[in-house]
């Protein structure tokens, strides 16, 4: 199943005197129940897509889909309820709250979502059941992550969108960190597209989609994840 498709996608941003070209014409299908990992230089355009397609920023030209729903021009309102009930994101900065320990930063999610799982059921799922009642200052940069993750899960979203959930993070924490995001797609076979320069996602992921200028270099498929799953 193709979950986003984009055709001829760009964005432009105009800073003054010069256009920056951030995508140049994308086509791009993403499919459902891989782990994608978008990689490339700074600035190729990257967490651009990743914003798009997550209903966070809109293109300046082409088209994309989400599923059957052309998102392209869809309304302030219908990209609100899309990013609420079919997406979960996860950035470099975990952005938890630090006045409420880890389930109660997840509770805010589970709050107002539609079918949310528990509170502690996510945690558990990211190896924190021995952490919920910890507060952000109280745990490592690689936990505090795994409850944004969490956090990110608890509503069941469709698509799991992950901007440099490693960034900010040393190598073998964020290896963690994306076995974790393994792990779940695994289990439950969330899209999930992962921007991140940890080499060890090569092995995770089932495609590989190079980014350079704004533009799809090339796309490489992992076999062996692609014939296991
Ligand atoms: P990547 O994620 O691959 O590092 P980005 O998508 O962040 O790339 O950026 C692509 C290009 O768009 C870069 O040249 C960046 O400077 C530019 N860009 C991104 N966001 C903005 C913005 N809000 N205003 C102006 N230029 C931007
Ligand atoms: P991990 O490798 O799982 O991210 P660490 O080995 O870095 O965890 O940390 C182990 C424990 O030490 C954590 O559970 C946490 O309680 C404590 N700890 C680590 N870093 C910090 C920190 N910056 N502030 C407070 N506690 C920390």
């Amino acid at each position: 199943e193709v979950v986003f498709r984009t055709e001829g996608l760009t964005k432009t941003y105009d800073t003054g005197e010069v256009q920056v070209h951030a995508l140049a014409g994308v086509d791009l299908e993403l499919f459902g129940s891989e782990l994608t990992v978008l990689l490339g230089p700074s600035g190729s355009g990257k967490s651009t897509l990743l914003n798009i397609l997550g209903g966070l920023d809109r293109p300046s030209g082409g088209r994309f889909w989400f599923r059957e729903t052309e998102l392209t021009r869809a309304s302030d309102r219908q990209l609100t309820r899309y990013r609420r009930d079919h997406v979960g994101f996860v950035f470099q900065f975990y952005n938890l709250v630090p006045s409420l320990n880890a389930r109660e930063n997840v509770q805010l999610v589970t709050d107002v979502a539609k079918r949310p799982m528990k509170p502690a059921e996510a945690l558990e799922l990211v190896g924190l059941g021995h952490r919920m009642d910890h507060f952000p200052a109280q745990m490592s940069g690689g936990e505090q992550q795994r409850v944004a993750i969490a956090r990110a899960i608890a509503k069941r979203p469709d698509v799991l969108l992950c901007d440099e959930p490693t960034g900010a993070l040393d190598s073998h924490t964020g290896t963690q960190v994306l076995s974790t995001l393994q792990r779940i797609n695994d289990e439950f076979g969330t899209t999930t597209a992962v921007i991140t320069h940890n080499a060890a996602i090569r092995l995770m992921a089932h495609r590989v989609i190079r980014f350079q200028d704004g533009r799809i270099d090339r796309i490489e498929e992992n076999d062996s994840r692609l014939a296991a799953t």
